[in-house]
């Protein structure tokens, strides 16, 4: 099954898991705001509800981003964090010590929404904001239960935020990673051609895909069975990691199924590259009744908008490939 020509769809996983505390703290933080401007315009407190306002338009903005953009969610997450301290000040300002259950909140929500690098110089600004106003945590001695509180917060959210990075981190490898081969899968190969065309300046770069099909797989699994198919995968894998330049990368796009995606700077580069791989295959990869070959199709990036275009460049030359018998090369120019 071949992926269709059109926009790109970014893989689910690892937006989900970025968006997740944004879709729900930014949402809550926009409610808030809005309620805290309602109640300072009821107290007769027009310019303070101005400014709660200007906090909760941004915080509806993050709300917008994290639900409809898989781009821009750290920037959204910073947002937030930034409208967090703004409002828990105003609030301070306002309310004073009664502001302080809603800056505790927004002090442990901060370590969610960013990276440890960033929350905690925003909690400290808080802080030290929160000491600054008079009646918050000076109410006139210092509050140090409230400071206790606030203490043990942050080092909480430090050492839960660093947990959840680090879990996301290997969650994240995990998904991309096929579980026979070891290489990247088609998760990730879908997440390298989308960076690599969205961050092409002129929308253009020497790059090429190659599509790589074991020749009669079936009857390998048919006639001596499932593993010593799976063990003629892993040894492919192996020889193509061999065979890859440094600036090449390998994946496993699915099946009997690999996709180089190669830097080349002509088609006569391309050309050579692949011939290589062929060969080495044919010589180097062999299963219980024998050697085993490859087909090969290939297409140089091409100014395309979406990968599945390109993709279907070096598919149609794959099709060719084993039109011409397997165990060759095509490259989606000679198409013609
Ligand atoms: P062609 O030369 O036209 O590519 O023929 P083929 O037999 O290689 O292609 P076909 O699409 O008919 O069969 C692909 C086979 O790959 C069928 C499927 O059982 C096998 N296969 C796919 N994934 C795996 C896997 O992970 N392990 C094993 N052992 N077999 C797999
Ligand atoms: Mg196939
Ligand atoms: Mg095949």
């Amino acid at each position: 099954m071949r992926p269709a020509a059109g926009p790109p769809t970014p893989p689910s996983l690892p937006r989900e898991l970025h968006s997740a505390p944004l879709r729900t703290i930014a949402p809550v933080a926009t409610l808030a705001l809005i309620v805290f401007a309602a109640w300072l315009a009821w107290q007769q407190l027009p310019l303070q509800s101005l400014a709660a306002l200007a906090c909760a338009a941004p915080a509806a903005v993050a709300t917008w981003l994290a639900h409809r953009r898989a781009t821009h969610l750290s920037s959204a997450g910073l947002l937030l964090c930034l409208v967090n301290v703004a409002g828990c000040l105003l609030a301070a300002g306002e309310m004073g010590h009664r502001a302080l259950p809603w800056s505790l909140l927004a002090l442990m929500a901060n370590f969610f929404l960013v990276h440890n690098r960033i929350a905690t110089p925003a909690n400290l600004l808080l802080l030290a904001g929160l000491l600054a106003i008079p009646g918050v945590l000076r109410t006139p001695a210092l509050d140090t239960q409230a400071l206790l509180v606030i203490a043990l917060i942050m080092g909480f959210g430090f050492r839960l935020s660093r947990r959840l990075q680090g879990d996301r981190t290997q969650l994240e490898l995990l998904a991309s990673l096929d579980e026979l081969t070891g290489l990247p899968n088609r998760r990730a190969l879908e997440r390298t051609l989308m960076q690599q065309i969205g961050s092409a300046r002129n929308g253009r770069f020497r790059s090429a895909l190659v599509i790589l099909d074991i020749d009669h797989f079936k009857d390998v699994n048919d006639h001596y069975g499932h593993t010593a198919g799976d063990n003629a995968l892993v040894e492919l894998a192996a020889i193509l990691r061999l065979e890859l330049r440094e600036q090449d990368k390998v994946f496993r796009f699915g099946g009997e199924e690999f996709v180089i995606l190669a830097e080349a700077g002509s088609r006569e580069t391309l050309a050579s590259f692949t011939e290589r791989v062929r060969e080495s295959v044919q010589q180097s990869l062999h299963g219980p009744g024998g050697g085993i070959t490859i087909s090969l199709g290939a297409a140089m990036y091409a100014g395309e908008q979406y990968w599945q275009d390109w993709f279907s460049r070096a598919d149609a030359a794959l099709y060719l490939a084993k039109g011409n018998g397997r165990n060759s090369v095509v490259i989606a120019d000679d198409l013609g």
